[in-house]
């Protein structure tokens, strides 16, 4: 039975959607930010090995053609290297006709690896890394208690891109709240970080309050001003423009998570003044109208 085998709560990206999953953590190594409540019941563990390769017998006998495996919870990147390359050999004679492995990475567990051991992970099958940058606006990082820096970021995206990975990296618009300065910085500051990386995916989410984050506690307590759908797109419209992508280079942008105003997707540079266009059009024309509630993938 599936349901013996998850510990639910269970997140993956969206593109992540018809993946098989390989649950190889538990919950987050960070756990602190504060608009997020993923893994709040969750202690953060590595599964064991033996566990670990149990699961996968277990998924073999279930699934008789598996393209791509995502290895969660948050930050999977974390487990040792000679751990990782254990369980993506296992899952390479396994499912021999798998195509990708993907995983969630954080730029401490970026950093804690050599350029060495990220070369043997991408050459063992794991070819696309899911970042959360969140914001490229250190204060925003501060308030927000990310753990990290853009630099660290920066630092973490580019040793991934390094080694060979694809790299998937999301942002978070709305995240600055309604003041309008804030909220340009956030803006200039992450089109800078996504310009100066070139991740291969631009995911773009807008901020959903949830009632027990301690942001959302913020917000009851009007600490935090939530922007409107109107003000997000406009901030959206900022990092857009902002962005000059080399054409040799290119960034795919998704803005189609459940948390959107306005669906984008497109190619960066060709695409910029269609992606535009229609932020432009929503702009003039636009009650905009969220799907739901939620931050994560
Ligand atoms: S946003 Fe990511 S890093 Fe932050 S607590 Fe949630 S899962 Fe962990």
């Amino acid at each position: 039975m599936i349901f013996d085998i998850y510990d639910y709560p269970l997140y993956r990206p969206p593109s992540e959607a018809n993946s098989l999953i390989i649950q190889v953590t538990l919950g987050c190594s960070h756990n602190k930010c504060t608009f997020c409540n993923m893994y709040n019941e969750k202690k953060f563990k590595i599964k064991s090995i033996e566990q670990i390769k149990k699961e996968i017998d277990f998924f073999r006998h279930q699934r008789q053609f598996v393209r791509r495996i995502f290895l969660a919870d948050g930050d999977a990147l974390i487990i040792k290297t000679s751990t990782l390359l254990e369980i993506a050999n296992y899952l390479n004679e396994k499912f021999p006709e798998n195509e990708r492995i993907s995983i969630y990475a954080s730029p401490k567990s970026l950093i804690l690896k050599t350029p060495e051991e990220l070369k043997k992970l991408k050459e063992i099958g794991i070819k696309l890394i899911y970042i959360g940058l969140e914001s490229g606006d250190n204060e925003i990082l501060t308030k927000v208690n990310k753990g990290n820096t853009a630099e660290e970021f920066m630092i973490g995206i580019k040793k991934a891109k390094e080694a060979g990975f694809q790299t998937s990296v999301t942002i978070i618009a709305g995240l600055a709240g309604k003041d309008k300065i804030a909220s340009k910085n956030h803006a200039l500051k992450t089109a800078y970080v996504i310009q100066e990386t070139s991740p291969t995916y631009l995911g773009i989410l807008c901020l959903s309050l949830l009632p027990n984050t301690i942001l959302g506690k913020q917000a009851e307590r009007k600490e935090f001003i939530e922007a409107n759908g109107l003000e997000i797109i406009e901030e959206i419209k900022v990092i857009i423009e902002n962005l000059s992508i080399n054409i040799d280079s290119p960034i795919i942008i998704r803005a189609n998570h459940i948390s959107n105003y306005l669906n984008l997707q497109g190619t960066l540079p060709q695409d910029k003044n269609l992606i535009l266009n229609e932020i432009n059009h929503a702009l003039n024309n636009g009650n905009p109208i969220k799907r739901a509630s939620h931050n994560s993938l």
